[in-house]
């Protein structure tokens, strides 16, 4: 405990969000939580089947596996796709995806 330099009550989003930006930092941190599991409001009150742990570089490589099946190759219209994908670009460079409204499809007819 002594070289631990947080201490995050709840384990909720905003303690989840915390925990994983500390991690992120190398600030080492402990979080406690009353009840028996991570986002209780949601896995106790809401969702019965809530998931959690889905890592952001399968999540990445599915959400880019749809997006070049839903867009295909856009190069020739002078759209590349970035080589990362959302979450890892989010989280490396700072940019966010452009969420598609129907652009693409405007683009693609001309
Ligand atoms: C039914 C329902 C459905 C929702 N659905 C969505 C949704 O689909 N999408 C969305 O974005 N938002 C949703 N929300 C809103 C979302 O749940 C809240 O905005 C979010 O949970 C707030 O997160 P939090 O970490 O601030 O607080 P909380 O989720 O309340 O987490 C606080 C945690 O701290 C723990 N805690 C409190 N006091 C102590 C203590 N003294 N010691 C140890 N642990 C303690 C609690 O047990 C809890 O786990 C929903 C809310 C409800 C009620």
């Amino acid at each position: 405990m002594e070289n631990v330099a947080v201490l995050i009550v709840g384990a909720g989003p905003a303690g989840l969000a915390t925990a994983a930006c500390l991690t992120h930092l190398s600030i080492p941190y402990v979080i406690v939580e009353r009840e028996d599991c991570s986002a209780s409001l949601w896995r106790n009150r809401a969702y019965d089947r809530l998931k959690l742990h889905l890592s952001k570089e399968f999540l990445d490589n599915i959400l880019v596996m749809q997006a070049k099946f839903i867009f295909g190759d856009l190069s020739r219209h002078g759209i590349t796709m970035p080589k990362m994908g959302p979450m890892i670009l989010k989280s490396k460079t700072g940019r966010s995806v452009v969420i598609d409204v129907g652009t693409v499809g405007l683009i693609k007819k001309g």
